[in-house]
């Protein structure tokens, strides 16, 4: 008789036979059998167990006039420490404006058009556009009832395919399940009404969904003990240009914003897929890649601003069903998805400033080297109560790798 397949079984069943096939001990059993949660059976499929990363928390972060306290989930050491650096510094200069911006995504409706016919077919398009809202709003009729739905019809021409854009608005949530379907009822119709159609689903390009931070950092919160305030200001600002011309620079600097959003964003229980999709198509957006986040110096510091397309709920998708998320929430005191686009794009900026500070003074890797030394210290085995011992021996190196940092614990363990 041939084996049931995988997800038919219980997460149990499912641990017991991949450890027969992996040669699992019973201690790993027992580990990914603590590490399970019935719910998360229900999310995703052949589920055996949860992935644990750690969470810590940005303080003082200050947005609007409101200090948050933003929970952040990353494997990336440095990260929390360098944004609540630069969230520091930018709240001791007044902080962080962010201002409410549209909440719009856009499903998008691809027919099969030669560019000869594109005039015309535009043309009923546009004809038909309150026809074509009507039947986007029908397929998910809760959407417009709380306020929001489908507001506009946009037609672009590509070659061979014209793309029938419905901009939704998504109030509360992030939109891509309920504009999904308001896509498909579109397409549907179009279909109907004799057009060829491609697909129809949501746009990961959040141009609807904008979100802009700018902040402004002063002289005194960039100086080092051997550099002016004005100098880390005239080389961040040439770093954010350089960020501008230069691609190869431009997905450093953008990876740096992500370290903090994408930290922020899994947190908060959204598509960090989505949201990094969109960042870097909108960093590409009409132009060569380029930095999202730029600086220019003024006489008393630095003005920065980011501006990066979002779209974060605070409702749908697997937000709030689990405990961590609720806690999460609680801890922030976020509550509109504007609130939450205001606080991500935020701490992407204080990330960039943090980093690009560290860049224009001591170089990045003098603070990245003592946060990496605890993981390399848990990565050639040190215990909980070892780690500080080996990371001050290899403070004290100057060379430092894997094979340093086993003999440094040996050798503690020796004495
Ligand atoms: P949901 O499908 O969960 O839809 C939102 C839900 O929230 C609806 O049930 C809606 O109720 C409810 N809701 C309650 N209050 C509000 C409010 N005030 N405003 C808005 N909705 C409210 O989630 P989304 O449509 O947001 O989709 C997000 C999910 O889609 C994520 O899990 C994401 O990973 C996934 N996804 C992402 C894709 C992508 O390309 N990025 C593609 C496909 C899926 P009601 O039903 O009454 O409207």
């Amino acid at each position: 008789m041939s084996e049931q397949p995988l997800y038919r079984l219980t997460p149990a069943a499912r641990r017991q036979r991949l450890a027969q096939t992996a040669n699992l001990n019973q201690e790993q059993l027992d580990f990914l059998k603590r590490q399970a949660s019935p719910m998360n059976n229900e999310l995703v499929e052949n589920y055996i167990s949860d992935y644990r990363l750690p969470m810590g928390v940005v303080t003082d972060l200050l947005v609007n006039g409101r200090t948050y306290l933003v929970p952040m989930v990353t494997e990336e050491p440095s990260v929390i420490a360098a944004a609540n650096n630069g969230a520091k510094r930018v709240r001791l200069s007044g902080g962080f404006t962010a201002p409410k911006q549209t909440h719009q995504v856009i499903g998008q409706v691809v027919l099969v058009d030669q560019p000869d016919h594109h005039e015309r077919t535009k043309q009923w398009l546009l004809d038909h556009a309150d026809q074509l809202l009507q039947v986007a709003n029908a397929a998910r009729p809760s959407m417009k009832a709380r306020g929001g739905g489908a507001r506009q019809v946009k037609v672009r021409e590509l070659p061979g395919y014209l793309s029938v854009d419905v901009y939704v608005d998504v109030q509360e949530a992030m939109g891509a399940n309920s504009v999904n379907t308001m896509a498909e009822a579109v397409g549907h119709f179009l279909s109907d009404q004799g057009f060829h159609v491609l697909t129809a689903i949501l746009s990961n390009l959040f141009v609807g969904s904008l979100q802009t931070v700018t902040c402004h950092v002063t002289n005194e919160q960039l100086a080092t003990k051997t550099m002016a305030g004005s100098q880390v200001a005239q080389r961040i600002a040439q770093l954010s240009e350089l960020a501008q011309v230069d691609e190869f620079r431009a997905a450093t600097h953008n990876k740096g914003i992500m370290n903090g959003i994408d930290a922020a964003v899994i947190a908060s229980g959204n598509d960090w897929r989505s949201v990094e999709a969109g960042a870097h198509a909108y960093a590409a957006d009409g132009h060569p890649y380029r930095g999202l986040a730029t600086w220019q110096t003024d006489k008393q510091g630095l003005r920065g601003q980011l501006t990066i397309p979002l779209s974060l709920g605070i409702v749908g998708g697997s937000i709030k069903l689990s405990q961590q998320s609720k806690i999460n929430y609680q801890l922030s005191q976020i509550h509109s998805s504007a609130e939450l686009a205001a606080v991500v794009a935020s701490i992407g900026l204080a990330q960039n400033l943090a980093a690009l500070r560290a860049l224009a003074t001591t170089g990045i890797q003098a603070g990245h080297m003592q946060l990496q030394y605890r993981s390399l210290a848990l990565s050639v085995g040190a215990k909980d109560d070892e780690v500080d011992a080996v990371v001050a021996a290899l403070q004290k190196l100057d060379h430092v790798d894997r094979q340093t940092a086993k003999q440094a614990l040996e050798k503690i363990r020796r004495e």
